[in-house]
């Protein structure tokens, strides 16, 4: 094994150099090595004789140099030409800007070529891709002759050096492998053994010995993940956790005064969650539950559940402002009860984050609610009972960790309205319990979606200034890639201006974006909250969890920029009072078949797991997240659509047998995997 985990550079043809060029392809070992997927194939296994190759067709053939010729076109252009023959005709081998192939291709030569062919002034010509001598002793046919893998590649490496480095270091190292899958299971499901599966996923005999490789290489990456999973489930429910009592005065008399009465869904997840919170073993639940499905009287009985026991207790949020409307929110529902609540952002006065820090470590303050600042390392509580993280899905697996180390085993809730697929689901939190709200609260209309063209914005402008005058509010969203592009800001700072003072001149305008002062956009919130605002111009701040249910009207410019998940997180702000609500998707000139494709998507499905399901087929799942990819899906060849099935399989296999050996005493080479694998991500403790 040790030879395998050794950096790439001691690789046989890597070097100091290489090395540097791989690890821009995330190759560090030599294990990374041989796991560096083909990421598709190109069958040059027959060779065409040369009489019988068509024009247009990319293909292989063998023979004789005839003649040599070299000329150039242009001064940077020069081509090199050699006449090729075989026993059923001549073609001509065409290679652009290689003059240093005339001392070694050369009369006499035998040579197999691939590449297209054409059809030039009446004689055929094959534009060559890659070319092999074939002289007596050099038999290895690595590049032609045989089904080629075509690797993901970075500047300065080329596919023929990739394919010669994997090559060799596969023969070299095959006798180091070892097979992490338990023997039972590849029994189970005839796998072939692993130097196998590595041969044949990189240099294939044929088709049918690739799909057998991948299968078994599929199915070995995701039961290694789920076990890793599997492995932190245990560890949860190992650990003694603080029962709650749950039926507190506290509790009780919230649920009497709310303004409505609870979904059966709510109900449902309520009670999942209090029987958690009442048991011997710390919760770990994710919450799931569409945008506007009401999750969040769900996290305030968590919070006052450990509050009323006398622990501390922390709500995190992914943004200041949602993080600021929570605090207003919880701040005037817990004040009558003599609850100190505080709010903790990164960019608070020196003073007051000292202030707050020593509330939390001497207990004085019972509830924190905050961004990321949270997390951080001078933030230490007397007693953390329960922590909320809301809209996870824009956190990593370790903060949500590093905020749950913060306490003895404390109560875990974390919410998510980004509809996460069930592959997906499985595969990042597949730690975790998981409680769904499937229902959105009754009354609610579902917001009409519409695509308008640029020439109907008059009307439309007429449309909203119409509903302004029944006194409704509207979010006007302008897409900024970056929050720090001035370009984009300046735009959005301009339609605002525009807006104020030739469409909408009787109504108050206000701009909104994530480079303002805390304090300027707190007044901004604030005053769009008490309707002193009529339209809210902003970037995609607004994306999570703000909640005014008079603003029903939303319109998006460039809605192509956006994404599906995110198109629906920005709709989900509209649609929370009892009137009907639109969402109007505004476009650019030029947008690609995707994009119309997303907005047409937009405009027929509500449902948020729908979307996600469309949002995971159109990008795939490394995008799914965006920049905010998770540690934990760096897959390297499972692919969440079309190995779903894959997945419940080795996810059921993995479960199985970590709950008959949940130290996996009798699996060390699976535990050490896991282990090299997953090290960072789960810090797993051996138990047992
Ligand atoms: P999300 O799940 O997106 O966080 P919120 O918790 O912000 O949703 O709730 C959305 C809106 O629905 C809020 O205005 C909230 O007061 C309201 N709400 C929540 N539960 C119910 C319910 N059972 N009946 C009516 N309104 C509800
Ligand atoms: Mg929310």
């Amino acid at each position: 094994m040790a030879n395998l985990t050794c950096s790439v550079r001691y690789a046989k043809g890597v070097g100091e150099k290489r090395a540097q060029l791989f690890k821009k392809l995330n190759i560090k070992t030599v294990s990374d090595l041989l796991y560096h997927f083909p990421a598709h194939y190109e069958d040059r296994s027959n060779v065409a004789p040369i009489g019988q190759t068509s024009p247009g067709k990319r293909q292989v053939i063998q023979g004789q140099v005839l003649l040599v010729n070299q000329f150039k076109i242009t001064k940077k252009l020069s081509v090199f030409k050699a006449a090729i023959r075989d026993n059923s005709g001549v073609i001509y081998a065409i290679w652009y800007n290689q003059s240093y192939l005339s001392k070694l291709v050369k009369k006499g030569k035998e040579l197999v070529v691939s590449g297209k062919v054409e059809l030039k002034f009446g004689q055929k010509q094959i534009k060559v891709e890659d070319f092999e001598f074939l002289s007596g002793d050099e038999k290895d046919n690595l590049h032609l002759r045989r089904i080629v893998p075509c690797y993901p590649l970075t500047e300065g490496l080329s596919q023929r050096m990739l394919r010669r480095i994997i090559k060799t270091n596969l023969e070299e190292k095959s006798f180091y492998l070892i097979d992490s899958l338990p023997y039972e299971i590849r029994k189970r499901y005839s796998f072939i053994s692993l130097p196998e599966a590595l041969n044949n996923i990189h240099f294939p005999e044929d088709f049918s010995r690739q799909k057998e490789a991948r299968r078994r290489l599929v199915f070995e990456e995701l039961f290694l993940l789920q076990s890793a999973l599997a492995l932190k489930r245990e560890e949860h429910k190992k650990e003694s956790g603080i029962p709650f009592s749950t039926d507190r005065e506290l509790t009780s008399s919230f649920f009497h005064h709310l303004p409505y009465s609870l979904t059966l869904s709510q109900k449902k997840v309520i009670r999942e969650i209090l029987e958690d919170m009442r048991s011997f073993r710390p919760m770990n639940r994710l919450l799931q539950g569409d945008v506007g499905s009401g999750k969040t009287v769900v996290a305030t009985l968590v919070l006052l559940t450990a509050i009323a026991n006398g622990y501390q207790t922390a709500l995190m949020a992914p943004t200041e402002i949602l993080a600021q409307q929570h605090w207003l929110n919880l701040r005037q529902l817990l004040a009558p009860l003599n609850i100190k609540v505080a709010l903790l952002v990164s960019d608070l006065p020196p003073g007051d984050k000292k202030e707050i820090r020593t509330g939390l470590k001497e207990g004085r303050i019972q509830l924190v609610i905050g961004t990321h600042a949270l997390i951080q390392k001078e933030i230490d509580f007397n007693e953390l009972g329960a922590v909320v993280i809301d809209e996870q899905h824009r956190f990593g697996v370790m903060q949500r960790l590093s905020l749950r180390s913060k306490g003895k085993s404390p109560h875990v809730l974390v919410m998510t309205a980004t509809p996460i697929p069930r592959t997906l689901a499985l595969t990042s939190y597949g730690d975790l319990d998981l409680s769904i709200i499937d229902e959105l609260p009754p009354g609610r209309k579902s917001v009409i979606t519409r695509w308008i063209s640029g020439s109907k914005r008059r009307e439309l402008y007429r449309f909203i200034g119409e509903k302004l005058k029944e006194g409704i509010q509207a979010y006007f969203v302008y897409p900024l890639i970056e929050e720090s592009d001035e370009l984009d800001l300046k735009s959005a700072q301009e339609a605002a201006d525009r807006l104020q003072s030739h469409i909408f001149p009787d109504f108050r305008i206000c701009l909104l974006h994530g480079r303002m002062r805390r304090e300027e956009k707190e007044r901004i919130m604030d005053s769009f909250r008490e309707k002193k605002i009529h339209i809210l111009v902003s970037t995609t701040v607004i994306e999570v969890g703000i909640d005014i249910p008079n603003a029903s009207l939303m319109l998006i410019e460039n809605a192509e920029r956006f994404g599906l998940a995110q198109l629906h997180q920005l709709r989900g702000r509209i649609g929370r009072g009892a009137r009907q609500s639109h969402c109007f998707l505004l476009t650019g000139q030029k947008i690609s078949p995707q994009a119309r494709q997303r907005i047409k998507i937009m405009c027929k499905v509500k449902d948020g797991f729908l979307l996600a399901e469309e949002d995971l087929k159109l990008r795939g799942p490394g995008e799914f997240f965006g920049t905010r990819q998770w540690g934990m899906l760096n897959l390297k060849i499972a692919d969440l659509i079309k190995d779903a099935q894959v997945l419940y399989l080795a996810r059921k296999e993995a479960f199985q047998l970590v709950r008959k050996d949940p130290g996996l005493k009798n699996y060390p080479q699976l535990w050490e995997e896991i282990n090299r694998r997953f090290v960072q991500q789960l810090d797993l403790v051996k138990v047992g």
